[in-house]
Formats: structure tokens, C-alpha cells, sequence
């Protein structure tokens, strides 16, 4: 820059949990940092709202991983007064709830578990070797589990590859991590069950105090106020001699020394034309029914998970047992979710009704005894994931000269993918910007 003009900001578009990493990374370096977002908060996916009658309600279920590195390197879980999951689960039969316990977490219930007749013994023996396999193995995210692999194939053939029988697969892969991956047909990447396999034996998964939206919050918290415009959509990105000088806010030019792209991979598309993102139809649906009732569900802290396939609810999981904080005193909050072809093609009129059915058979209540608090649908929750997709994601490098991609879309479609990547694009931001302030010392060193 000339002698007495400042750099501009480096620009960060979107608030969510990648542009957030990317805006904190950089501020702590040091370097002046604007973030654009078109919603009224921050968050992204990662929002809570406080129903009128005192439930927190995520916008669509999700949990927080404890093990997740990149939310252990940006995150202070301590401070978030986690409520955690039981390491188990409960498998509705049909009949009855089975109970399924992780034999590290709960070594007590190990002969009870070996003995269940849900899936074989050698089923049993199967998983514990693969989850010895993943405790061990390096992987930071779901992406480099996939790569490590050399031959990426679809979760459920790397299961049958693994000799898992069809109980298994059918009556408790699918709906554990069907659930995660919002895909029960287990046709995706195998990156994402071999990389939760091992987060959930290595952390638990949990729920903040304040609700997943204290995660994005937390991080907004470590930058000086005024840095975040909120309902500040950026409709264009401005070029100049073909470098990136800034980006058009509400018809105003905003000049940036950078700008990160840090949207949904949708809108990055639009905004930076690079084509390797994955675009509207590529997007995973999911819908979040939540219930409250004053009657406890009586499954503690533990999902329940539907192994006859044959309901529309995949899995239930007891919100307020896991983090009382949830509902107000003498009330419980449940999540009934619903993934797969379901949450496609979801009549949002009825589902409501019907999931809540589902959910007094698997629990044994009446119907009555849980009400329909709110529906929400999310139809981009996650991207889709088919085997070798990590290896097309673009990077944090697009073009022109100057622009920056952070998101999950960059890594892969997780909470942490998305830290990862708002971390990788503040590091090559930050080196960017060094080298371009010393090139013209050198040059004047070279001169004399
Ligand atoms: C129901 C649900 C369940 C999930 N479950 C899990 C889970 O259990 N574990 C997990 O790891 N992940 C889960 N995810 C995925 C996880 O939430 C996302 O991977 C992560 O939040 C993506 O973060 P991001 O910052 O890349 O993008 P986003 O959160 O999408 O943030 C992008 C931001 O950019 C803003 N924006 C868009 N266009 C513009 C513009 N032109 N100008 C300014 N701002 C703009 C948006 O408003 C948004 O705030 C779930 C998601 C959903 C919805």
C-alpha cells in the first residue's frame, strides 16, 4: 500500500462456524477483519432459538463431537457446560428396546450386550475390531479418513467388506449412522463412518448449555464488536485489472485486501463461479420434529433408534435428558429425526402427527402424551458425499488473485470440515498478505 493509506480489511462472507474460524484466525494475527452475513444472526446451521414456552429448539437436530480436533483447537467446550449423550443406544425391535452399550464407556453391561441377540456374536467381534482399528488411526476429518482408504467406497459395501451381516447393517448401521450422515441407505463416502466411528470412541457427543448456537457464538465472542454485519447480503465480489479489490454490500463497494468466501457451498457457486462446489441438488434434507411432554421418556440420555426400518422416525433423541437446559423445569424435550427419501419427499402438513406416533410406539406412551412444538425442515443440511468426492472439492484458493474459499465444501460436510477449512483459508490469507508486504523491502534492499 502507498505510504499513509491503510490496508483494507480482509472481507469474510457468511457468518458460520467457517467464515467465524476464519475471522477470529486472522484477527488474532493481527490482521483487520470485516465479516459480511445476510441472516439476522450468526451461526449459519448452527442456530438455536428460544421457543415462547422456554424450549431451545436447533434449527434441525444436531450434536456437538467433543473429539472433533478442529473444535478442540477453536472451541472451549468446558465453557459451553456440555450435557452429554450416553454412549449406547436403544434399538426398537418391534417388540421391544434393546439396549446397546460402548464396552469402553460402560464395561458393565458388556455381558449383557454379548449375549443380546439383536446381531451375532460375530457381529460383535467385527465392530470391535474395526473401532480399535479407527481409535488408532491419524485422521483429522472424514475427508482424509476416505482418502486414506486409496479405493473410497459407499459406507455400506466398506460394511459388508468388513463381513458385518445384514442384521447388522439393516438393524443398526443404517439408523446410527444414517442419522449422522442424513443418509439410511448407507450409499455415501465411507469417510464419514469411519471418522465418527471414531470421534464417538474417542468424545461424546453432547449438547451446549445454551444450545448448539453457543458454538458460533463463542467464537463471535473473540472478535472486537462492530466486526460482523448481520443482514448485509454481499451480492457480488468487485475485480479490478483482474485482482479482487472487494465486494458489493447493498449496492456499496466495500474494499477488501482479501475476501473469503465462507457461504453455503450454494451460494459460493453463485458468488465465485467455481464449479467443483456442490451446487442445490447435491444438498441432503433432513427434518427435525420436536416434542415436549411432562412425561419422561425413559430412555435417559440415550437415542433410540428405529432397527425395523419400517417407520418414518429414524431415531428419537431425548434432548433435555442429555442437557436439562433444553426444556423448562418438569417438562422433557424429544427430537424425532427424519432422514433419507422421508425428509425428501416430507408432507410438512402431517409429519408432525405421524412422527409422533412413531415415537409413543417405540417409546410405549400414548400419544397424548407428547405434543408437536415445531417442525423444521432443512432441505441443504449437509452435502451429499458419494465415494471419491474429497478428492473434487475445490481448495481455499480460487480465483482471481486475492479470493479465498472457507467452508465445509473445501473439506467435508461436518461442523468440522468447516472449522478445518476456515482455519487452512486464515493460514494461506495470512502468508499472502506477509509475502505481498515484504515484496517491496526486498526490492528496495536489492537496490542498495
Ligand atoms: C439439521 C442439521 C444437522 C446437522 N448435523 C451435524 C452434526 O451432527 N455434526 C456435524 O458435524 N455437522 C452437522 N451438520 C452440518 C453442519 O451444521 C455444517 O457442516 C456447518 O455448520 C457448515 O458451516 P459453514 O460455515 O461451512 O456454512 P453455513 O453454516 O451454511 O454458513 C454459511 C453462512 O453464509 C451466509 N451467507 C450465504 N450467502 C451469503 C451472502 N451472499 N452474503 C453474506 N452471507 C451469506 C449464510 O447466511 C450462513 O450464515 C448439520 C446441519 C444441519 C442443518
Amino acid at each position: 500500500m502507498p505510504a499513509g493509506h491503510e490496508r483494507p480489511p480482509v472481507v469474510i462472507v457468511g457468518a458460520g462456524v467457517a467464515g467465524l474460524v476464519a475471522a477470529v484466525a486472522l484477527h488474532e494475527a493481527g490482521i483487520p477483519v470485516r465479516v459480511f452475513e445476510a441472516a439476522d444472526d450468526v451461526g449459519g446451521r448452527m442456530r438455536t432459538d428460544r421457543h415462547a414456552e422456554g424450549f431451545l429448539l436447533d434449527r434441525g437436530y444436531q450434536v456437538l463431537l467433543d473429539a472433533y480436533p478442529a473444535a478442540q483447537r477453536w472451541i472451549d467446550h468446558d465453557a459451553l457446560e456440555l450435557g452429554r449423550f450416553d454412549a449406547g443406544a436403544l434399538l426398537w425391535t418391534g417388540r421391544r428396546l434393546a439396549p446397546l452399550a460402548n464396552p469402553l464407556r460402560h464395561p458393565a453391561a458388556l455381558p449383557r450386550d454379548l449375549t443380546s441377540r439383536v446381531f451375532s456374536m460375530a457381529d460383535k467381534v467385527r465392530l470391535a475390531r474395526l473401532g480399535a482399528e479407527t481409535a488408532c488411526a491419524p485422521w483429522q476429518s472424514a475427508n482424509q479418513a476416505a482418502t486414506s482408504l486409496g479405493n473410497d467406497m459407499p459406507a455400506v459395501e466398506y460394511l459388508w467388506s468388513c463381513g458385518f451381516s445384514e442384521a447388522f447393517v439393516d438393524r443398526f448401521a443404517r439408523p446410527f449412522w444414517g442419522g449422522i450422515t442424513l443418509d439410511p441407505h448407507l450409499a455415501g463416502s465411507s469417510g464419514p463412518l469411519l471418522f465418527t466411528m471414531k470421534m464417538f470412541l474417542r468424545g461424546s457427543a453432547a449438547l451446549p448449555k445454551a444450545g448448539i448456537g453457543a458454538m458460533p457464538f463463542q467464537l463471535l465472542a473473540r472478535l472486537p464488536e462492530g466486526t460482523v454485519s448481520l443482514s448485509s447480503r454481499v451480492t457480488s465480489i468487485v475485480v479490478a485489472d483482474g485482482r479482487l479489490t472487494g465486494v458489493r454490500v447493498a449496492r456499496k463497494k466495500i474494499p477488501a485486501a482479501a475476501v473469503i468466501v465462507a457461504t453455503d457451498p450454494v451460494a459460493a457457486e453463485q458468488l465465485t463461479g467455481v464449479r467443483a462446489l456442490a451446487n442445490a441438488a447435491a444438498g441432503v434434507p433432513s427434518v427435525t420434529v420436536f416434542l415436549a411432554g411432562e412425561r419422561d421418556p425413559g430412555t435417559g440420555p440415550r437415542i433410540v433408534l428405529d432397527a425395523t426400518r419400517r417407520l418414518l422416525v429414524n431415531e428419537i433423541a431425548p434432548l433435555s435428558a442429555a442437557q436439562p437446559s433444553y426444556a423448562p423445569p418438569g417438562r422433557h424435550l424429544i427430537a424425532a429425526v427424519i432422514v433419507g427419501d422421508a425428509a425428501r419427499n416430507a408432507d410438512l402438513e402431517d409429519i408432525g402427527q405421524r412422527a409422533r406416533d412413531d415415537v409413543a410406539t417405540m417409546l410405549g406412551h400414548d400419544p397424548s402424551d407428547w405434543r408437536v412444538l415445531e417442525t423444521v425442515a432443512v432441505p441443504f443440511s449437509q452435502f451429499a458425499q458419494p465415494p471419491g468426492i474429497y478428492r473434487r472439492l475445490p481448495g481455499n484458493v480460487a480465483h482471481p488473485p486475492g479470493l479465498f474459499l472457507a467452508s465445509e465444501a473445501t473439506v467435508d460436510s461436518s461442523y468440522n470440515g468447516a472449522m478445518l477449512s476456515g482455519d487452512n483459508a486464515a493460514g494461506i490469507v495470512r502468508r499472502e498478505l506477509a509475502f505481498a508486504a515484504s515484496a517491496p523491502r526486498v526490492e528496495r534492499d536489492a537496490a542498495g
